[in-house]
């Protein structure tokens, strides 16, 4: 599969079409802004952001990436949405956190820039695309060797698909309807030995639990719906 193919365009559509309000801590967003600082901790403790370039694939509208460079990383956020990419940008205007933006996808990025970013990130994106396993790819050839690569996503178990989707898309409304669909869920084990063929070593995995009664989302053992983990690409 070539770059150019390995994207659904009604998904880039869908996501462009909330661009506008994408950075409405308590609009449509809101579940990415909640968790945004558990990730950056998370990422934290495994990378050092000080100086860092890092590209962000998947970026949207650049919640993630804006947060990489607050903490000093010189961080790149890359997808294929314009209007998010535009929203991005407009943001870190506003903000005066200065990341850069760029519309290319990471199989096109990695051809360009191979082993050029000192770590990677990718959350909440894999279970969007036709073929997870060529980002998980091209995520590994755009990491220098000694780097880290995370992701973040979805598991293909039966809770995940009562929580993630019959919970948070249609009873509690965190999300809008139509986010996810069950089969483009990815299990944990299937994410590691995909990162595995593409030369990543697995460094540890949390799960972000929510918590429905204090409305609140932390880090802990239960990988059974959203879930992050860190890779290295050995030296
Ligand atoms: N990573 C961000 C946004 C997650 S939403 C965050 O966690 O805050 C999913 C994003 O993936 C959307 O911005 C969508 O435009 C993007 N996306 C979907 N398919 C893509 C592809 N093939 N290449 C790049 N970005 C893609």
């Amino acid at each position: 599969m070539t770059a150019s193919e390995n994207v659904h365009q009604h998904e880039i559509e869908k996501f462009g079409s909330q661009a506008e309000r994408w950075w409405d801590p308590q609009g449509e967003f809101k579940t990415l802004h909640d968790v945004n600082p558990l990730r950056i901790r998370f990422i934290q403790d495994y990378a050092d952001l000080q100086g860092k370039r890092i590209v962000d694939v998947g970026c949207g509208g650049g919640i993630l990436t804006e947060g990489l460079a607050k903490h000093g990383a010189d961080a790149l956020g890359i997808d294929l949405s314009e209007e998010l990419l535009d929203v991005a940008d407009l943001h870190g205007l506003e903000s005066g956190v200065s990341a850069k933006y760029k519309k290319i996808s990471a199989e096109a990025l990695a051809e360009q820039e191979p082993e050029s970013f000192d770590h990677v990130t990718c959350m909440e994106m894999l279970e969007h695309v036709p073929e997870p396993g060529s980002i998980i790819d091209a995520c590994a050839r755009l990491v220098k060797p000694g780097g880290m690569v995370f992701f973040s996503t979805l598991n293909r178990v039966p809770k995940a698909y009562l929580l993630a989707i019959v919970a948070a898309e249609h009873l509690l409304k965190m999300v809008p309807k139509g986010t996810h669909e069950y089969k483009t869920f990815i299990k944990p084990s299937e994410l590691s030995q995909t990162a595995r063929k593409a030369g990543l070593e697995l460094q540890g995995m949390v799960g972000i639990e929510y918590n429905p009664f204090s409305k609140r989302f932390k880090l802990g053992k239960d990988i059974d719906v959203n879930y992050i983990a860190a890779f290295n690409r050995p030296l």
